[in-house]
């Protein structure tokens, strides 16, 4: 890895764009699905070393756990993954939590550290995003992907930080363009469940009502059941 950051070193197409490309190639928002992957490789490496690392429990002491949406996301990794060691990991951290809670540590100090990470990961792909399509043909490559689509919140923090009249015209063209052809792949959907209809209905209208969704809602990677997970 080191090598291809000093490769890059000045050049616009590092290894931030590579990672960029390789989302929007992927389908659905490309800043969500990067922060996501963060997020559970943080949850995973947890897991698999760091359980017992006196630094990370001291964080996640000062919480008092996670907060409710990761504290539940760590169950359903450790539940999903049997090489993370089952209940193994969580145990060890709740053993010691029940046991403090006991002792009378009842009120967290600091916020839920995989909350603070997340928000850290956000700015970076969100300010990246922009960067890069100043710089690169990433604008290109995402209007040329017609399964990705930036979510509301994602798209509006790219267009503030481009803070550039001409850039975010370009963009807000592409997110427009995208949108109508979600728009029209619901209509066939729709169209397509009337009785008189004989034409099947292909996987891009199929998925079309959940990449709406995620359009509103952002993504939650780890909450989607793993057989839809292809979305
Ligand atoms: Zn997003
Ligand atoms: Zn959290």
């Amino acid at each position: 890895v080191f090598r291809i950051f000093k490769k890059s070193r000045g050049e616009s197409k590092d290894i931030i764009y590579v990672s960029l490309v390789q989302a929007i190639q992927r389908g659905g928002c490309p800043i969500c699905r990067l922060v996501s992957e963060a997020e559970e490789h943080s949850l995973r490496s947890l897991l698999y070393e760091h359980v017992n690392d006196p630094h990370m429990r001291k964080k996640i002491v000062e919480s008092m756990g996670f907060c409710p949406y990761h504290f539940w996301m760590l169950v359903d990794l450790a539940l999903e993954d049997p090489a993370l060691g089952g209940g193994l990991g969580p145990a060890i951290i709740l053993e010691d939590l029940i046991s403090r809670y006991l002792n009378g540590y009842r009120n967290p100090t600091s916020e839920c550290f995989l909350c603070k990470q997340r928000r850290e990961f956000d700015e970076i792909y969100t300010k990246s995003f922009a960067e890069k399509i100043k710089q690169t043909d990433l604008l290109d490559r995402y209007r040329d992907s017609r399964r990705s689509v930036l979510c509301r919140k994602h798209f509006n923090a790219v267009m503030d930080a481009l803070a550039n009249e001409e850039w975010r015209k370009r963009l807000e063209d592409v997110q427009c363009s995208k949108l109508a052809e979600l728009l029209e792949l619901l209509k066939r959907y729709i169209d397509k469940h009337d009785y008189r209809c004989r034409e099947p209905i292909t996987r891009e209208e199929g998925e079309a009502w959940i990449r709406a969704v995620e359009f509103f809602a952002g993504y939650r990677y780890l909450l989607v059941p793993k057989r839809v997970r292809g979305f």
